[in-house]
């Protein structure tokens, strides 16, 4: 190398049914390409002989069916491969869910059975939840379904920043480096990255997210035909338990995958013994999940919130505007008690309403905060509406009644 060192290209020969794990290092990225063979992470083949760069800190596997070879070049925090890995059963569900999805298809668009598998995936943080979602999604795509991903996961969410439920049609295998494609996703914002927060607000998201996309599946037979893949958090006990339940009930999910839990997979049976449209199936985690800290967690957010406004590679420039304090209105969901103390009867316990719409002051206090721009025409509308975007705060002028902010605003549509 330039530099005087050691060349750090180096190729990796990969027998059938084999992945290479990679963690990029922490600073500088990594550059792959495939010389032989075919290969794919997550799902998404990787095209022959042209280099991909792999920005800094991320995680992917580079599994192969038949053999592949491939050649790296750069810094990488690990690698190694693997012999063994559940890409087969994963495939095998895969092929089960194609299956459905044409059964679908075949049948008349008005009848209830032209509705294709809702898959619902389910486990504990870092079981690779998201990566099985991934994959389901690339394969599906791949043989030409648009199907629907839906993200519940308000803490590491894949299609838009922390703290939203979110879903977006995928209709070509997912890019490995850019992720789910941000186009027209349809977002909710619930504001916080713990579901106990607001656990009533989080219940009310995800059914208007259910609702809106059932009335478009209404009018849409291919996408009725290629189902949904739902991510969920990882949160499995108590009220994430709860929630999970909510979640299969509200989306109608058909197929529930439980990965790496038995406990939660023979809850789960039990609890959905009665309802014979309903499969729950075990699936096991995969040897290369990489667990996450809280730290790396919350770390993680911050990057996924600093992309969202300047890019993967710093190569997006948001709006930065200044505008009047009476240009835009600030509302809170679900803060504090209903009615004051003295309003109850005696011994009455306030209840904090979880809709509650409460109006914010600006001031500086909202410095550094991101809200999310909602399509609501009326401050009632605000809960049961999309968001069209997210503002950062950059600076607040309290003698000139001005905010900076940054601006991120997508091009979905209110719905
Ligand atoms: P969960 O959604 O359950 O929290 P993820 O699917 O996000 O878990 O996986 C956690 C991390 O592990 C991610 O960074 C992902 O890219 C990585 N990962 C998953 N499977 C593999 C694998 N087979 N090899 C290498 N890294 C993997």
């Amino acid at each position: 190398a330039a530099t005087g060192g050691p060349s750090t290209a180096r190729q990796v020969k990969l027998d059938k049914e084999c992945e290479l794990r990679v963690e990029v290092g922490p600073d500088t990225p990594l550059r792959l390409r495939l010389l032989t063979g075919n290969a794919e992470i997550f799902g998404t083949e990787i095209p022959p002989e042209i280099w991909v760069t792999f920005p800094p800190r991320l995680k992917f596997a580079v599994f192969t069916w038949y053999g592949a070879t491939i050649e790296m070049d750069g810094t990488t925090e690990t690698d190694y491969t693997a012999d063994e890995t559940p890409m087969i059963s994963y495939v095998n569900v895969h092929a089960v869910l194609e299956g459905r999805r044409n059964r679908a298809k075949a049948l008349p668009s008005d009848s209830d059975s032209s509705q294709g598998p809702r898959v619902i995936v389910v486990g504990p943080t870092d079981s690779g939840k998201s990566t099985l979602s991934r994959m389901l999604l690339s394969w599906a795509a791949k043989q030409g379904w648009k199907p629907t991903f839906v993200d519940l996961d308000i803490g590491q969410g894949s299609i838009t920043i922390p703290g939203c439920i979110a879903a977006t049609p995928i209709e070509m295998p997912i890019d490995s480096v850019e992720g789910i494609p941000l186009e027209m996703p349809l977002v909710y914002f619930y504001g916080h990255t713990t579901p106990s927060v607001n656990a009533d607000l989080y219940k009310v998201l995800v059914k208007e997210l259910a609702q809106t996309l059932e009335r478009q599946f209404a009018g849409n037979a291919e996408s009725r035909a290629a189902g949904m893949v739902i991510n969920t958090m990882g949160w499995i006990e108590g009220v994430g338990y709860e929630l999970l339940l909510n979640a299969i009930e509200t989306f109608n999910a058909t197929v529930v995958l439980v990965l790496g839990q038995e406990k939660l997979c023979s809850m789960l049976k039990d609890v959905l013994r009665n309802k014979p449209n309903v499969d729950v199936v075990k699936l096991q985690k995969s040897g290369g999940v990489v667990s996450r800290s809280a730290k790396a967690r919350q770390k993680a957010r911050s990057y996924r919130i600093r992309e969202y406004f300047y890019g993967l590679a710093n190569d997006l420039s948001p709006h930065s505007n200044v505008a009047n304090f009476s240009d835009l209105t600030v509302y809170r969901i679900g803060g504090g008690p209903q009615a004051p103390r003295s309003a109850l009867p005696i011994g009455a316990e306030p209840a904090a309403d979880p809709s509650r719409l409460v109006p914010v002051n600006i001031n500086r206090d909202l410095l550094h905060l991101v809200l999310a721009v909602s399509f609501a025409k009326e401050p009632e509308q605000i809960i049961s509406s999309n968001v069209a975007g997210f503002i950062y705060i950059t600076d607040i002028d309290i003698q000139r009644f001005e905010i900076c902010t940054l601006a991120h605003i997508e091009v979905s549509s209110a719905v």
